[in-house]
């Protein structure tokens, strides 16, 4: 029997049966009255999940495009932006940032770390021409969770764009770019929003869109005045995903069923339970400050990583993640976002124990899932 596999994975996530449903609906026309009203409810009803009153554009793209979008739109050749680098998506922010002819002023964190806000606003300080502060909410290449609470304190009040990934933290860690002064949110559709790839979403506080007005970059696709423009219509300027908007919907109803804090929570809960698992499983965790989206784990030395992901996948019909650049072959990595319950993370747990057992690692097949089980029903052993 040809066994299902289920998406552990840190994007693409597994989609909810509803989900699939809405996107398998027959097409409507992107510049009918109909998709008018659906594509207005929907970036309306997206503030919700964002946590925000700014304007949230939703492009036809991966991630990445949106923080391309960012980077063109909201600054020029030349000036001076700061990157805080603690892994492969932070890098990311420099490659585009330096594409466009931005200076970038690298902020090195060690994988599995944090910037301290403190010694952020010094650097920030020292330089004296830092226009745009560019991080992660979840570095998912590590697995850690950044401090953008505590950045946006440091940075209230002074003129510098904040401009916050979430590509793979939105509905997982908990996020409030209006409290917490964020002025962009870059995020996409295939994570905690359990929907295909193919949308990518920006919200812009108005500072922001005045960057947009001023920047001198070249942009054509990614033009956010176009997509202000077309939105101020109920229309987005070029053919929209319409299949995925019907899903975006049905992803909008499920968050708000379930309340925003309800979602965090669930992903917390869940994510204590998988460390605790993990711990009791004699595993190392990797990050030092964990997002509820993902667990790291180091793979135990003399073990294969490559084998253990290969037994998951084929024996248990379980997909995790590999480490990627140089975190490949030191680290797995198990996510928990989206379409995830309490039976999910028993399942991956389990399957797990056997694995190790079956490469030959003497664990004590029970413990892991029995301590993540103890977690989820509030019990101390
Ligand atoms: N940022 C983060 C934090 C991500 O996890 C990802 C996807 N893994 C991206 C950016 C890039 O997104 P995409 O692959 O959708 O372009």
């Amino acid at each position: 029997m040809k066994k299902e596999q289920r998406l552990y994975t840190p994007g693409p996530t597994q989609i909810p049966p509803r989900i699939l449903r809405a996107i398998s609906r027959p097409l409507i026309h992107h510049r009918s009255d109909e998709f008018k009203d659906l594509f207005h409810e929907v970036r309306e009803r997206l503030k919700y999940p964002f946590q925000t009153q700014n304007e949230i554009l939703i492009l036809t793209s991966s991630g990445t495009g949106a923080m391309e979008a960012a980077i063109s739109n909201l600054f020029s050749p030349g000036e001076r932006v700061l990157v805080i680098e603690g892994g492969k998506f932070g890098r990311r922010w420099t490659g585009i940032s330096q594409a466009f002819g931005l200076e970038v002023v690298k902020f090195p964190v060690n994988l599995g770390e944090v910037a301290d806000p403190e010694a952020v606003d010094r650097a920030v300080a020292q330089d004296g021409k830092i226009r745009g502060i560019l991080t992660t909410l979840c570095e998912t290449s590590t697995g850690t969770v950044e401090d953008i609470q505590g950045l946006g304190r440091v940075l209230r009040g002074s003129a510098i764009l904040f401009i916050v990934d979430a590509v793979s933290g939105l509905a997982v860690d908990e996020l409030r770019p209006d409290d917490w002064g964020v002025d962009v949110v870059v995020s996409a559709s295939q994570k905690g929003l359990m929907l295909p790839p193919g949308l990518a979403f920006l919200s812009l506080s108005p500072r922001a869109w005045e960057r947009v007005e001023k920047s001198s970059s070249p942009r054509y696709y990614w033009d956010l005045r176009e997509y202000r423009e077309f939105g101020e219509r109920k229309l987005t300027p070029y053919t929209p995903a319409i299949s995925l908007l019907f899903g975006l919907k049905e992803v909008l109803a499920l968050i708000e069923e379930e309340g925003i804090e309800g979602v965090w929570a669930r992903h917390r809960r869940l994510a204590q339970a998988t460390r605790k698992g993990m711990e009791a499983l004699g595993l190392e965790l990797f990050p030092q400050r964990p997002s509820n989206g993902l667990t790291v784990v180091r793979i135990p030395s003399g073990l294969d990583g490559e084998k253990l992901l290969g037994t998951l996948r084929t024996d248990f019909g379980v997909l995790l993640a590999h480490g990627q650049e140089e975190l490949k072959g030191r680290i797995f990595r198990l996510a928990h976002m989206g379409w995830v319950a309490e039976g999910d993370i028993l399942r991956v747990i389990g399957a797990l124990e056997l694995a190790l057992r079956k490469l030959g690692l003497q664990v004590a097949v029970g413990e892991g899932t029995g301590a993540a089980m103890d977690l989820l029903m509030g019990v101390n052993r």
